[in-house]
């Protein structure tokens, strides 16, 4: 999606640790304009799947997945990171390590917003090491629904997560995937 690759190398920073910080327009403070374009790109790519659940976790996926859940005019549903006294009934659970924490979170969500009659697209920021998406598809797979594909913004090519989900045989679309990145220069695939 060249608008997002224009935007990765105007405004994205590399940081130390592999980290490109997009906190100017996508995940802290997010133009929206840019995040329709997004939502419109991953319904081009999904469309004629029978999508009826959009699945992210919290926090930075839910404002992208949000907006990607109007185009496809169905539920958001976001995994969160805690236990929260607000969650009752019945939960599925996974664990997820955190790439830009560096510690390990449950992740839950309450298994009747789920259910073995779903098809679901997973979105998300990005794609790291793969741990957040594999979290993910764990909780799609222990509700017994079906997973359509996850949609990511940002896939970090040069980190190991693209290729373990696409030999899970998982359709994966990533709208810019990074080959390399330093502090002077940033490649895309
Ligand atoms: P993974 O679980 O694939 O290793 O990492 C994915 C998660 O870590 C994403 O949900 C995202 O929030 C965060 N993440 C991974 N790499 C980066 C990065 O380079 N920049 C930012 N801002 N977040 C990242």
């Amino acid at each position: 999606m060249e608008l997002l690759k224009e935007r990765i190398l105007r405004d994205g920073v590399v940081k130390p640790g592999n980290v490109l910080k997009v906190d100017s327009f996508l995940n802290h403070q997010m133009d929206i304009p840019l995040i329709n374009e997004i939502g419109r790109e991953f319904r081009r790519r999904f469309d004629g799947c029978p999508i009826t659940k959009i699945l992210t976790i919290e926090a930075s996926g839910i404002g992208i997945a949000a907006i990607t859940a109007q185009y496809f005019n169905v539920p958001l549903v976001f995994a969160k990171k805690a236990q929260s006294i607000n969650l009752d009934g019945e939960m599925l659970t996974t664990k997820v390590e955190s790439f830009t924490h560096k510690r390990t979170y449950d992740v839950i969500l309450a298994k009747k917003f789920l259910s073995p009659q779903d098809h679901v697209l997973i979105i998300d920021d990005f794609l790291a090491n793969g741990c957040a998406l594999m979290g993910l598809i764990d909780l799609v797979n222990s509700a017994g629904a079906t997973i359509e594909g996850a949609g990511i913004v940002i896939e970090k090519g040069f980190q190991d997560g693209g290729r373990k989900i696409r030999e899970m045989d998982i359709r994966l679309e990533s709208l810019a995937i990074i080959d390399s990145m330093s502090d002077n220069s940033l490649t895309f695939r």
